[in-house]
């Protein structure tokens, strides 16, 4: 299928996209990397009679960077995270999970700002900004606005953008050089959105742990942040506390997930926990 007839606009800047966005009102959509877009607008899953493509605004294909954080533009790609083209904060976590998001196709023009605009919960930029403390910016007729990751999306495929409001960049804070971290997911095959996810990071001065792929925004998961901020090794009698800890700290969000979600997300948390120790492999019967 193909998609309706729509008028295409390419802008040059970031304020004449978003007054071609307020022109269009609730019938423009930005076009980034086009590769949830496209394919919703051909399966006519999404309506729009006009399209903002946004992929050649220099600014928002740049980053920068200082000593405390680095700056990433919304049209960023996967595949230059991946490559190591931008400055990384993450001590190789973003390199990681970018090389693990669809195929490579898809990380050629596939954007990180795409990816949280549209606030699929199994995205992998979902969960990972949420985990590293990002701050998501956006500007719109009401001018700047920005948001700690973890809030930004507020139910699956809703953020706090409003109608004609642009994602400019992700500004994220650099780990501590003797942060480790640790990331599992789940997908039926190579390629495919995840099932479940699960990251952890472990830092001198406090760990995060959050889980992806659920019904909606990631979950952090605070006491069992400090059971792991407490571990000093891996154990495999850990794997009991850190899940006792998970199901606790599930409970007490009143989020519903499937007893299979619950199993795989636990996986996901106990490989997270592993991988920041630098220990591959789990034995299935101490998960
Ligand atoms: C086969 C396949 C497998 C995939 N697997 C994975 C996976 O494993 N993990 C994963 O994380 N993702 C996966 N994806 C999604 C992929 O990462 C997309 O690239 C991404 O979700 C959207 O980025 P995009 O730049 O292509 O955005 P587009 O498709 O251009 O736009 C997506 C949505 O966001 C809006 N939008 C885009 N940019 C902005 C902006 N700057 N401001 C405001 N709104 C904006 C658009 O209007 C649209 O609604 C997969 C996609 C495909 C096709």
């Amino acid at each position: 299928m193909k998609p309706g007839a729509l008028a295409y606009f390419r802008a040059d800047s970031v304020p004449q996209a978003v007054d071609l966005l307020l022109e269009g009102g609730m019938d423009a959509k930005v076009l980034a990397g086009g590769q949830s877009l496209v394919p919703m607008l051909n399966l006519r899953m999404v309506a729009a009679e006009r399209l903002v493509d946004i992929s050649a605004v220099p600014t928002l294909k740049a980053w920068s960077a200082d000593s405390k954080e680095v700056r990433i533009g919304a049209c960023i790609t996967h595949e230059q995270i991946q490559l190591g083209e931008i400055a990384d904060p993450s001590n190789g976590l973003m390199q990681k999970v970018a090389a693990a998001i669809a195929y490579q196709a898809v990380r050629n023009r596939g954007t990180i700002g795409g990816s949280l605009a549209l606030a699929d919960p199994s995205a992998d930029w979902v969960t990972t900004t949420a985990a590293l403390g990002a701050t998501i910016e956006w500007q719109g007729p009401d001018g700047p606005g920005s948001s700690p990751a973890e809030e930004f999306i507020v139910a699956a495929y809703t953020t706090q953008l409003g109608v004609s409001d642009l994602l400019t960049g992700i500004r994220i804070p650099r780990l501590d050089p003797d942060a480790k971290w640790g990331t599992y997911k789940i997908c039926r095959k190579t390629g495919e959105f995840a099932h479940a996810m699960a990251m952890v990071i472990r830092a001198p001065k406090a760990s995060r742990a959050f889980l992806g792929a659920t019904d909606g925004a990631p979950i952090r998961l605070p006491h069992t942040e400090q059971v792991i901020g407490s571990l000093r090794g891996w154990q495999a009698a850990q794997a009991k506390v850190l899940t006792e800890a998970m199901d606790a700290d599930l409970s007490a969000t009143g989020r519903e997930l499937t007893d299979v979600r619950i199993w795989q997300s636990r996986t996901c948390l106990l490989r997270s926990v592993q991988m920041s120790f630098g220990v591959e492999a789990i034995e299935p019967e101490s998960i």
